[in-house]
């Protein structure tokens, strides 16, 4: 089923990999040591850089400045990319903008895109997406509290959201919030909504730390509050009680981004593995390369990236030629399979690098500490797990 690449794509894919090698991974030394705002300054020349080399959000329609690929091109692209932790932003089509974007794209009106879509497109603003609250389990988020409720020609919004990815310094949030509270349908009941971040009433409690770090700026994770913030109706996207529909149209193709991107960390990871395997001397002349159980993860993690890279073209073909809803048990399968997948390769990388896998001297560190959520967001493991079973079981039993 797998069409070729276009021989100009293919160039573009080598002319990224070469400026993510050259441009950006030198700048990863900083990442590891310093906030992310303090980069900001050496970032934005590498993002004028890429602008005039007319490589700026890949993944836009070419009217809009993009290449105009479809999924399973910009696939590839995501995961070159990801060969930095650095890629996507500096080629701006960093999550969680590349979803909010991609919604205002399709959903927004000509009054939203222009006041929200243009700005995160030309890389002047930030977004985020407020969807999970602490107070309800997330892996089932028709459960909300969070109101929105009509006065004149407003809503008034009054919630309280966590894990607000890249919240610290964003300008405005899709807040997914209940319309509808008579609905009698759970997932007709909640709608989103463009909120600015300069509303009163908007405060952003802190930024979570995770794992160690204390988060900031695009690498942060908002806890937030909404105390009767009022916006005016037009800000509503798409039609009202249309939340989960919405949400549903934006994790499609965000599953296939952050797998494709999974993937171009794994490859980074082994890469890493063998440079160190081939060269750490366990004695004078007796490299750790010649051990078995490291030749081992070497092809076990060969194996498995290419496995999930097949699995991730194809859902993402699928999605190309019928739409996200007939690839609903293909992105459930490649969202649990290849985080897993991710995990496995950086535990074996960092445990080959030894004591200093467990360091910020290399990117491996990084990497462990922000992907282990790969398992958790975008539905943890077991709920697309139980999306597959259900699919393959019907057939059998009655569920
Ligand atoms: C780094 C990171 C970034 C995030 N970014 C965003 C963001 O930008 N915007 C946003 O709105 N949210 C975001 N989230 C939130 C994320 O989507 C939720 O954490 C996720 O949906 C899980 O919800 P929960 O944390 O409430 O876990 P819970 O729903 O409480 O679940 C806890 C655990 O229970 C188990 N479980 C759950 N359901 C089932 C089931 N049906 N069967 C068996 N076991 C089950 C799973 O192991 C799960 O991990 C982010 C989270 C993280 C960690």
């Amino acid at each position: 089923m797998f069409h070729d690449l276009k021989p100009e794509l293919k160039e573009t894919l080598a002319q990224i990999r070469t400026f993510v090698a050259d441009e950006i991974i030198p700048l990863e030394p900083l990442l590891l040591q310093q906030y992310f705002s303090a980069l900001l300054p050496q970032l934005e020349e590498k993002r004028a850089q890429v602008k005039s080399l007319g490589l700026w959000a890949p993944h836009l329609p070419q009217d809009l400045g993009g290449l105009g690929l479809s999924l399973y091109e910009f696939g590839h692209i995501s995961e070159v990319l990801a060969h930095s932790p650095l890629g996507h932003f500096v080629f701006n089509c960093q999550a969680p903008d590349i979803g909010n974007s991609e919604i205002l794209l399709q959903h927004g009106t000509v009054n939203q895109k222009q006041r929200f879509l243009n700005p995160l497109l030309s890389g002047d603003i930030r977004s985020c997406f407020a969807m999970t609250e602490p107070e309800h389990a997330g892996s089932n988020p028709v459960y909300l509290s969070t109101t929105a409720v009509k006065d004149g020609n407003d809503y008034i919004i009054n919630g309280h959201k966590w894990f607000a990815t890249s919240a610290d310094g964003a300008a405005f949030a899709i807040v997914m919030a209940i319309t509808n509270p008579a609905e009698e349908k759970l997932h007709k009941r909640a709608s989103q909504i463009l909120v600015p971040l300069d509303t009163p009433g908007y405060r952003l409690v802190r930024n979570i730390p995770i794992m160690g770090e204390a988060g900031e700026g695009y690498f942060s994770h908002g806890e937030v509050r909404f105390e009767n913030c009022r916006v005016p109706q037009s800000n509503l996207l798409g039609k009202e009680g249309a939340g989960f529909e919405l949400a549903q149209k934006r994790l499609g193709p965000g599953r296939i981004h952050h797998c494709m991107r999974w993937i171009g960390i794994s490859e980074r990871a082994l890469e890493m593995l063998c440079q160190r395997a081939a060269t750490r001397e366990l004695s004078p002349g007796n490299l750790l390369g010649t051990r078995q159980t490291i030749q081992n993860w070497i092809a076990e993690s060969r194996a498995q990236i290419d496995a999930s890279r097949l699995l991730v073209l194809q859902a993402a073909d699928k999605i190309d030629r019928q739409g996200a809803s007939a690839a609903r048990v293909d992105i459930s399968v490649i969202k649990f399979y290849v985080a897993g997948v991710l995990q496995q390769v950086l535990d074996r990388a960092l445990q080959t690098f030894g004591g200093l896998g467990m360091t910020d001297d290399t990117v491996l560190s990084f990497y462990f500490r922000h992907e282990r959520a790969a398992r958790i967001y975008d539905g943890p493991d077991e709920v697309h797990k139980t999306v597959v079973a259900r699919s393959l079981l019907k057939k059998y039993m009655k569920l």
